[in-house]
């Protein structure tokens, strides 16, 4: 399946949806999730039209990917995840539970989150 250019964050990107935006450079975009998991719930997505963890690392340049997942430290230092330890996710297809095709980091913290995986 090809990259859906109507998906909520390509929209998000192209500025015709308002987010709650936390960081914005050349290489991601991070903005707090609309339904947070949380007290800390921040989604940071890559400028370029990768729509999965997959898609990006196989097509995306090794610029783009240094740049990608700097910023994702950065965001995590920032907002206080680090020293306390936090949870990073990237959902992928059907069975991942992924909802919205535009590949995205969820940077959840701020308590302890329990089990890895719920029921
Ligand atoms: P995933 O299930 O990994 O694709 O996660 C998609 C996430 O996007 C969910 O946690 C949603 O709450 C979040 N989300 C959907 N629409 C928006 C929006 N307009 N602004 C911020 N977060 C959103």
């Amino acid at each position: 399946m090809s990259y859906d250019e109507n998906n909520i964050f390509a929209k998000i990107l192209r500025g015709e949806i308002p987010c709650d935006k936390l960081h914005d450079d050349q290489y991601a975009l991070a903005f707090r999730d609309i339904a947070p998991k949380a007290p800390t719930h921040i989604l940071v997505i890559p400028k370029g039209a990768y729509k999965d963890i997959v898609d990006f690392s196989a097509n995306a340049t090794a610029e783009e990917i240094d740049g990608f997942f700097k910023a994702v430290a950065k965001i995590a230092q920032e907002h206080h995840l680090v020293e306390a330890g936090f949870r990073s996710i990237a959902n992928t297809g059907l069975n991942g539970g992924q909802e919205v095709p535009h590949f995205h980091i969820h940077l959840l913290g701020g308590k302890k989150l329990g089990a890895m995986i719920g029921s």
